[in-house]
């Protein structure tokens, strides 16, 4: 039993073409003799890994001017309290909670004062996200945060919300760079890497310049937005792998097209999978057409008792990563950016044997 298709959540699938050309330079990059794991971050030899991951990161996000992308750890979970930290200032902040983890966020921003409920689907148990028209927030906040997409619970937000008074947070770790965005509509962008960008240990925080001046005094260096980006996200050692890895896939999106093919592809594939969910009686996904993820889609077999052999037979032939989240069990395919039109084709023909000889 081994692994032809991962649809593991996070850590996930990576383009085997970036996996393949790491390899190659494992034992020695670009002809220095030594693996890019072993050179001093601050380096002549390193400095062009850094470098061309943050302006290919820009170029694919199209990103204006005045916004910093920033190469930071600690995960997307961390950020749960870098941002009230960076941005709060004494002031009211209003969450958004769409699922499992901006309710987290929500959870985790409490022992600042001031943090509010904005909107929340959790009495629908996060089948429709709630509209951003109907966010409630107000008009002093220092920053509205919501979720682009629910890992877990299969909720995606397609619309950048038209907000113009109070900066928008998002928590994109799970869709970031599956489509092409409008950066304007957002303050700060954060993402854990290991979803749609590289490995575990690496997060991205895009932010506006202007929102880098808020920093509660007992920030510390590690964890504060401005010096981070004074010192190139080099406050201390950075995670110099993930970056470099980051930095292959971002080649890799570019020459896929960017954003705007990878979203076709995107569509295409969860499109296929629903549609075949949708055709069933034996699958089912609850969630409101107008949300429905086309990262991580959830779904449930109508019979639960036989979900435990659905997951067996997956393996068997080649489908990892399929059980649903903890919190809420049911089944999950995380189709990535990485994940091939093939491999849900793969999905879909084990899914129509398995509804046929059960
Ligand atoms: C995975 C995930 C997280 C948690 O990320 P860590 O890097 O483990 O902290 C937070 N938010 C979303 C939307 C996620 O998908």
């Amino acid at each position: 039993m081994s692994c032809k298709f991962n649809f593991s959540a996070g850590p996930a699938t990576l383009p085997k073409d970036v996996l393949v050309k790491a390899q190659s330079e494992f034992l020695d990059w670009n002809g220095t003799g030594m693996s890019v794991m072993e050179m001093s971050h601050r380096g002549k030899e390193y400095a062009p890994i850094l470098q061309n991951a943050g302006a290919d990161l820009k170029k694919l996000l199209d990103l204006p001017e005045n916004y910093k992308a920033l190469f930071l750890q600690g995960g997307a979970v961390t950020q749960n309290f870098m941002v009230p930290m960076n941005l709060l200032d004494k002031r009211t902040a209003s969450y958004v909670v769409s699922g499992y983890w901006s309710k987290r966020t929500f959870n985790d921003a409490q022992p600042f004062s001031g943090i509010n409920i904005a909107a929340s689907s959790e009495s629908i148990n996060y089948t429709k996200a709630p509209k951003i028209e109907s966010w409630e927030y107000k008009k002093n906040d220092a920053y509205i945060h919501f979720c682009s997409n629910e890992t877990v619970d299969g909720v995606e937000y397609f619309d950048d919300p038209n907000i113009k008074d109070i900066p928008i947070v998002c928590d994109m770790s799970s869709n970031i760079l599956s489509k092409p965005i409008n950066i304007s509509s957002y303050g700060v962008i954060y993402a854990g890497a290991q979803k749609n960008i590289g490995p575990a240990g690496l997060t991205i925080l895009i932010v506006r310049d202007d929102l880098l001046d808020f920093a509660d005094k007992k920030t510390p260096s590690t964890l504060n937005w401005k010096i981070q980006s004074e010192n190139n996200s080099m406050i201390n050692t950075p995670a110099s792998y993930g970056i470099y890895i980051a930095g292959l896939v971002f080649d890799w999106l570019i020459k896929q097209g960017g954003l705007g093919s990878i979203e076709k592809i995107n569509i295409k594939k969860s499109n296929y999978l629903y549609d075949f969910i949708d055709s069933t009686d034996f699958y089912i996904n609850n969630v409101d057409k107008v949300n429905r993820s086309r990262m991580n889609i959830t779904f449930n077999i109508y019979n639960d008792e036989l979900t435990s052999d659905f997951l067996a037979g997956a393996e068997k032939n080649g489908l990892f990563g399929l059980k649903g989240h903890r919190a809420i069990g049911g089944l999950r395919a995380s189709i990535y950016n990485a994940m091939s039109f093939e491999g849900v084709i793969a999905l879909v023909d084990y899914m129509k044997e398995f509804k046929n000889t059960h």
